[in-house]
């Protein structure tokens, strides 16, 4: 056993692995760096009341305006950021910025909601509740006019979940995104309310000649109806699909055939005419 520890440590020391870690070493710093430069931006995508065509809230989501690679979407630094930590500042970054776009929406007469994606790493202690709070009263934003989007490996863990509750008692919205992907149980639907459940791209992918997927999406808007949170869905991209979704009942529809992430100035006049906002739950 000893020799095999022995191994694994002398392991540590190949060069190859060495590089991982100094290419890691410096994605971390320019992350760093981006942060402090401004370089993190949102995009907004609109989320569509299903019943009246026109927008309700806009979900934000980060991209890298990188000065040499581009804009990076977050598939790109998500994951590092989740495993240096930096997805704390990266995280209060997103929550102030969206906030504050959110007043502004509201003061040009546009009252939409926002919604921002939350990782389980920015769950894992009270300070997060206490800033969603500081935050709240320094912006002047109303409680309900914010959702915070969890996927479901929050679900599994208390810590999360007790801090994730705490933030819900102050208004704020919670979804549950990504939803029919993740690990979590139904039991957790049973034990936390939530506000609105998010159905997966994959599963609106699938709709049209898949009666078991059919099946399945059918059951998430019923489940969710009968837990008292409204749906979602995700990845909407054609008419066929938006048609199913309104016939079946769910309550919001997001994806390219409203449009893409983007500056709310570039969103289809349409959606704005006359916001819809979330309904008080
Ligand atoms: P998500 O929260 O599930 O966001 C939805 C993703 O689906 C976005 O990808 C969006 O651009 C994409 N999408 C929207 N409509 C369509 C469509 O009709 N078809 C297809 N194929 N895709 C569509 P994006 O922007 O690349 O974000 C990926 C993920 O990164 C997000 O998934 C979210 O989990 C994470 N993320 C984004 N911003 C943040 C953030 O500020 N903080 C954290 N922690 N995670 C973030
Ligand atoms: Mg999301
Ligand atoms: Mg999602
Ligand atoms: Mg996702």
């Amino acid at each position: 056993v000893a020799k095999r520890e022995g191994g694994g440590r002398v392991r540590l020391f190949e060069p190859a692995m060495g590089e991982e870690v100094l290419v890691k070493q410096k994605d971390k710093v320019d992350l760093r760096d981006a942060l402090t430069r401004r370089q993190l931006v949102l995009h907004y995508q609109p989320i569509i009341d299903a019943a009246s065509g026109r927008a309700s809230h806009a979900e934000a989501l980060v991209r890298w305006a990188h000065p040499t690679r581009g804009l990076l979407g977050p598939d790109k630094f998500i994951g590092l950021a989740e495993e240096t930590g930096l997805i704390v500042p990266l995280g209060v970054h997103v929550l102030r910025t969206a906030c504050l776009r959110a007043v502004r929406w509201r003061r040009d007469g546009r009252r939409l909601g926002v919604a921002v994606n939350v990782s389980p790493g920015q769950l894992s202690g009270e300070v997060f509740p206490r800033e969603v709070a500081e935050l709240l009263s320094a912006t002047g934003l109303a409680p309900a006019d914010l959702t915070v989007e969890v996927t479901e490996a929050v679900w599994a863990d208390e810590t999360a979940m007790r801090v994730l509750m705490a933030v819900r008692e102050l208004g704020v919205r919670i979804a549950l995104d990504d939803f029919g992907t993740g690990y979590s149980s139904l039991s957790y639907l049973r034990r936390y309310p939530f506000d609105l459940v998010k159905i997966d791209k994959s599963f609106t992918a699938g709709l049209g000649g898949d009666p078991r997927n059919e099946g399945v999406v059918r059951c998430i808007i019923g489940l969710a109806a009968v837990l008292g949170a409204r749906t979602v869905a995700e990845g909407v991209e054609t008419e066929a699909q938006a048609d199913w979704l309104r016939r079946e009942g769910c309550d919001y529809l997001q994806g390219y055939l409203f449009g893409r992430p983007d500056l709310l100035e570039n969103w289809r006049p349409e959606l704005l005419a006359d916001p819809v906002p979330l309904p008080h739950s």
